[in-house]
């Protein structure tokens, strides 16, 4: 799947409009959460515009599990305290009874101290 116009999360790969990076490679760009519910709050998304997890096929398993596997090394990096003391939540929001209100695939990863602003 290629941009969709109307995406923010896309316009935010293209660079149309600013994030603050944590990490990009080919096929994935992972950024902070512009009202973050925790210290610690950036999200990751697939650079093509999957509208939700709800979209995902076989031909995705390599994309999810490559940015699963990521999470846990970019929140050590963005300040999450290390497991079992520390550790982060993620989260995948899909559809309206979800709670998703961006339709372009993305992972939350929270932490850091408690109290959390939501959650
Ligand atoms: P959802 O409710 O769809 O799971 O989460 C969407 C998230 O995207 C929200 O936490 C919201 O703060 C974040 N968000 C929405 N627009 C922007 C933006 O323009 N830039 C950044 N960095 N985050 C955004
Ligand atoms: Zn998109």
């Amino acid at each position: 799947m290629t941009a969709d116009p109307n995406c923010i999360f896309c316009k935010i790969v293209e660079g149309k409009i600013p994030s603050r990076k944590v990490h990009e490679d080919d096929e994935i760009l992972v950024f902070h959460d512009i009202q973050p519910w925790a210290p610690v709050h950036f999200l990751m998304i697939p650079k093509a515009h999957i509208p939700s997890l709800a979209h995902i096929g076989p031909q995705h398993e390599g994309l999810m599990g490559r940015m699963l596997a990521l999470a846990p090394r970019l929140a050590l990096q963005e300040g999450c305290g290390p497991y079992p003391e520390g550790g982060h939540r993620v989260v995948i929001n899909t559809g309206a009874e979800g709670g998703q209100e961006v339709h372009h695939l993305h992972v939350h990863v929270m932490g850091g101290p408690r109290p959390w602003l939501k959650g």
